[in-house]
């Protein structure tokens, strides 16, 4: 009898079920601290309000465009995550930020705004899937297994937004910068002026579609770094033929969308125009009508004609506003199996009661703070970016 191997060691940054607990072998295994009011409480809305009002200008709520309504419509700005960034830099005012989307975004928002500003993350076990697959340790493992192979040296590290400020403070340490799904295309053309290879952590997808469909680089050009083989499971030969070298990484909601799901939107619905995010698979992009970051597709549904049909690839929530926002259109989820991303969704309504009355009472829980150097290499990498001829605010 065969037996399928199974690898004992949890990864270190196993994300937590659903729920109100902690789980040991996670990096985000931390209890939320506290007694939630149950999501029964007919109050609860009643209670944010209550609590943001107390608060006043002392708190600005950022919400991620892929959070549940019951959290969006208590948000003072929405938004992607560089772009709600921003946004709180741009309120030095604002003692508390209160972060509405995921662990890395609320790192960022630390990063960028300024050292008396608490930013505060509703549940601390809101990860996500895509920037927990690139732990710092494994990059600097693969940084090795670069060197080894000879190719270090003519490497430009790209780390996707979607990221640990681990990751981002490696970047900016390794002459790299950051980027996002809308300026991933002049993030690369930067890095190809300054090395041969470009290393592009953590979405494998994002990095693929941009170099082959937007920069003329082949297929074949590119390999996918695996963290969890010796060597990334590549041999010198390839890391020194490669041209980009994609980290093993992907987005958990995105890379369910199929090649499948566009074919059956099309017969299903005449005319139907399919839009989906670049972080959805190369087979899938390239079978789209249209691709684009998320403030692509929100601006691209609301200049639409009406009666025209769209099929849209991302995350369920949004899509949804964007239906009830746009009744003048037909728009459908591109796929009915693939749904919400979860760890966005540990942000409730309980979550957001529990972490205003704490700040009002006095109480600040669940703040977001990166260390000072950490930040220091992580700024860096992020300002390479904002440096960039073409950069526009940032979307992804
Ligand atoms: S949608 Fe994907 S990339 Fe965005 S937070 Fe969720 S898992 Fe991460």
């Amino acid at each position: 009898m065969v037996q399928a191997f199974v690898d004992p060691t949890p990864s270190p940054l196993a994300l937590l079920l659903l729920g109100n607990s902690a789980d040991p072998d996670s990096e985000r295994g931390v209890e939320c601290p506290g007694d939630l009011p149950p999501a029964s409480d007919p109050d609860l809305v009643a209670r944010a309000q209550a609590a943001k009002d107390a608060l006043g200008g002392r708190v600005f709520i950022l919400g991620h465009h892929y959070q549940r309504d019951e959290v969006i419509q208590f948000a003072d700005v929405t938004g992607d995550s560089f772009k709600l960034a921003q946004k709180a830099a741009d309120k030095p005012d604002a003692e508390f930020i209160v972060f509405c989307g995921v662990h890395f975004m609320a790192e960022s928002a630390d990063i960028l705004t300024a050292d008396n500003q608490k930013v505060i993350l509703p549940d601390l076990a809101a990860g996500c899937s895509m920037a927990d697959m690139a732990e710092i340790s494994q990059v600097e493992q693969c940084w090795a297994d670069l060197e080894a192979a000879g190719v270090a040296a003519v490497t430009i590290p790209i780390t996707y937004m979607n990221s640990t400020a681990a990751i981002k403070a490696f970047t900016g340490k390794h002459g790299g910068s950051i980027c996002t799904s809308s300026n991933a295309k002049r993030s690369l053309e930067w890095a190809f002026e300054r090395g041969e290879k470009v290393l592009f952590m953590p979405d494998q997808h994002l990095g693929r579609n941009t170099a082959v469909r937007e920069l003329g680089l082949s297929l074949e050009d590119c390999v996918v770094f695996n963290p969890r083989k010796p060597s990334g499971g590549l041999t010198v030969e390839e890391l020194q033929n490669a041209k980009m070298i994609l980290w093993k990484g992907h987005c958990s909601v995105h890379g369910r969308f199929t090649p499948e799901c566009v074919d059956r939107v099309r017969s299903e619905v005449p005319g139907v125009t399919v839009i989906v995010h670049p972080e959805c698979t190369y087979e899938v992009v390239e079978k789209a009508d249209q691709v684009g970051s998320t403030e692509k597709i929100i601006t691209a549904i609301e200049n639409a004609p009406a009666g025209s049909a769209w099929a849209i690839g991302t995350e369920l929530n949004l899509v949804k506003r964007l239906a009830l926002a746009n009744p003048d259109k037909s728009i459908t989820y591109l796929d009915k199996t693939v749904c919400f991303c979860s760890t966005m969704n540990r942000i409730d309504l309980p979550h957001l009661v529990y972490s205003l009355e704490s700040l009002a009472g006095g109480n600040v829980i669940n703040q977001i703070s990166v260390d000072p150097d950490t930040a220091h290499w992580a700024k860096i990498a992020l300002d390479r970016m904002l440096a960039l001829p073409s950069s526009t605010p940032i979307l992804d």
